[in-house]
């Protein structure tokens, strides 16, 4: 199936600007590849260019932007995947593969959930903990993901 073309669906990569990972107001502009084949995006908001490889979590085609923060909010309270699905109507499996993805990239994640939720960085710790305790089946590339941004987990 050919995605449809006329819509961008990426957000700016760009950690310092304002429009970071946003959908509401971004200005994304679609120009060419790079030497490797990547597409190239531009924006116009912070004025910097970047590939499509560039992927996060909140470039997650399942769900909206909203209903991704809605559900990290009911991480931050120690919901488990089980109450989450229960208070949002989302299946168990779909949230799972959020949190997955979530943790892939984690170091990405935290940088979103501090500007854009406000957490603090202790916040953020004790979502990955509780993540990694409630969640048996982590890919390697997950775990990997969140050893970057737990602190105190290496000596595990
Ligand atoms: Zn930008």
């Amino acid at each position: 199936m050919a995605r449809p073309r006329s819509k961008i669906d990426i957000t700016c990569q760009n950690h310092t600007c304002k429009y970071f990972l946003k959908e509401d107001g971004k200005d994304i502009l679609k120009r060419g590849r790079n030497i490797a084949g990547h597409q190239q995006y531009f924006c116009n908001h912070c004025r910097k260019w970047f590939v499509e490889t560039a992927n996060t979590p909140l470039y997650w085609k399942h769900l909206s932007e909203k209903e991704i923060i809605n559900i990290c909010k009911h991480l931050v309270e120690k919901n488990g995947i089980r109450s989450i699905e229960r208070i949002t109507g989302h299946h168990r499996d779909t949230i799972g593969r959020l949190i997955e993805d979530m943790a892939i990239h984690a170091e990405t994640m935290n940088e979103y959930l501090i500007k854009n939720l406000k957490l603090t960085a202790i916040e953020c710790d004790e979502l990955w903990s509780f993540v990694k305790k409630n969640k048996r089946k982590l890919s390697p590339a997950a775990l990997i993901g969140m050893k970057k941004v737990m602190h105190g987990s290496t000596q595990a």
